[in-house]
Order: C-alpha cells, then structure tokens, then sequence
C-alpha cells in the first residue's frame, strides 16, 4: 500500500513522480495525539519529502522542516535511502483551539522558515529557504523548484480517509540550451502536460492506482511506469544515540538526575521508543560525569 512510482514520458521531456501513503502516514503520527489539520500537514510533508528524495538520483536524506510562530510551532518530515520516512510536530499546547479544521499550511506555520535540507552520503549538506508567499505548502514548493533550481514543477497532494495520494511533474533540463526551436517545443508540451494534471482532480477517486490515473489524465500520451518502490516508517533512534545525548550532560545535571530516580526514561520524540538507564550505565558511560 505504501508505494512510490517514476514515471516518464516517452514522446516529452517531462518525468513524474507517483506515491501512496497509508500505514506510513499512520505510524509516523501514531506516537503524538495530533489534531487532524497538523496530521494533513505531515502527511502532505511526508509525501512531497519523499517525491523529491526520489526525484534525485543519489540516496540523499531529504528533511522538510517549518519552524514557525503559528499554532504549530515546529513541522518536519524526512526521507532516507529513497524509502524511509519519519515525521515529527510541535503544537502550541497551551493554545490547542488555534489548530481548527481545513487551515493552510500558512495559517498553521505562522511567521517563520521553511527550509529543504538535502545529506548526501558523502556527508555535504546543501540547504534552501523556501519563500513562504502563498497559504499553500505545494505551491511555495513549486515556486521554489522555478526559481532556485530552474526546474518547472507541479505537485498535488490528496487525501482520502486515511490514504493520502501525490504526485510531482517536473519538465527536464534542455539537453542544448542554444536550441530555442527545441525549447520553444518543450515548453509547449511542457504546457499541455502541467495544465491537465493542474486542472482533473480524482489522485484518490474510488482507489485509484497510478496506472489508471495516468491513463485518464493523459489518454493519448505514452507513458513508461518504473516498478513500485516500497515505503516504510524507519526511525534512526537507538540507545546508542541517547546514550550520546546523555554524554553531553553535566555532572551536576546527571546527578541531580539519578538523586530522584534510580531509572532514567529517554524517549524518541519520533516514534515513542523508550531507553533506560541507570547509573551504573552512565557511569561506564561517562566515568568522569558521576561518581
Ligand atoms: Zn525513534
């Protein structure tokens, strides 16, 4: 059910990307009891992190992150390895009743940042602030593909009862820039292409997979799909990571810690692992932070 197809078109320079989330969307949200707007909004980030973590040929992790001064305070969504996924929000707890129903990604976020980070395995970074103009999460995503990547690119996102459907479009690069007549053409089809899948809605209608959608909204083009990708809920946490976290604690911090408790809890804000330790643990740890 949790799927990821790329397609391309054989007669014009335009690739796509489709995916199917359910059981994904459902155990990255299952650990926090979130209203539904704030669950539609890490769906959606979820979808689109992982449409543009395939979209590039490396294995990158791609993290979608909104911090902001809206009633959801903080919204992320990343992708490992093309097929790992995990997303996380903070809501303003003391003002819960400013998260209502059918909110825009603006109205949520408030003022703030957006940003797409992208690790790459060879541990280089590469950030970008997405311009926040519109309400809509996709369409400052696509503004942000035209304008820093010089790429042209369309994204929707829908949700039908617990299944959420995307899809991306994004016309190539010219092979020869010098070539206007070839450009010219590009953009023409490039043109048809974008506005029927702007303009027919029904991603989700009746379970729809992407072969029967593609055929209905481009019945006369030719169309090869990719074989399915499998999507999966992953978080990285271990103990291992926590007993890191621990390290960076001061004596007197663990001290004060273990005074009151002879078990210290350690939970993943992700997926709502715990880690145990005591203090014999943290002493073999870190000798020097606890006598
Ligand atoms: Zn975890």
């Amino acid at each position: 059910m949790d799927i990821l197809h790329k397609f391309h078109f054989i007669d014009a320079p335009v690739r796509g990307i489709w995916i199917r989330l359910h059981r994904v969307w459902k155990d990255a949200c299952s650990n926090r009891d979130y209203p539904q707007p704030v669950l539609d909004l890490l769906g959606q980030m979820m979808a689109v992190t992982t449409m543009v973590a395939n979209n590039v040929k490396e294995e990158p992790s791609i993290i979608l992150q909104a911090v902001g001064s809206g009633p959801v305070k903080l919204a992320f969504a990343e992708c490992r390895e093309h097929r790992l996924i995990r997303s996380i929000a903070r809501v303003d707890e003391e003002n819960p009743e400013l998260v209502y129903e059918k909110q825009g990604f603006r109205e949520l976020v408030g003022d703030g940042q957006l940003a797409l980070t992208m690790l790459l395995t060879n541990n280089s970074t590469y950030q970008g602030l997405v311009s926040l103009e519109s309400n809509d999460l996709l369409i400052n995503l696509e503004n942000y593909f035209k304008t820093s990547e010089q790429l042209a690119t369309r994204l929707k996102v829908e949700s039908e009862g617990d299944v959420l459907t995307g899809c991306l479009l994004q016309l190539l690069p010219p092979q020869n820039v010098d070539d206007e007549e070839v450009r010219e053409l590009d953009q023409l089809r490039w043109n048809q292409i974008s506005t029927a899948f702007k303009t027919v809605d029904g991603l989700t209608a009746h379970g729809r997979g992407v072969k029967e959608y593609l055929q209905k909204l481009y019945p006369n083009e030719t169309i090869y799909l990719d074989d399915a990708i499998d999507l999966s809920f992953h978080c990285t946490c271990s103990k291992e990571r926590s007993e890191n976290a621990m390290r960076t604690l001061s004596h007197a911090e663990l001290e004060s810690m273990f005074a009151e408790q002879e078990l210290v809890t350690v939970s993943c804000e992700f997926c709502g692992e715990t880690y145990e330790f005591d203090k014999f643990d943290v002493e073999s740890l870190a000798p020097s932070n606890l006598n």
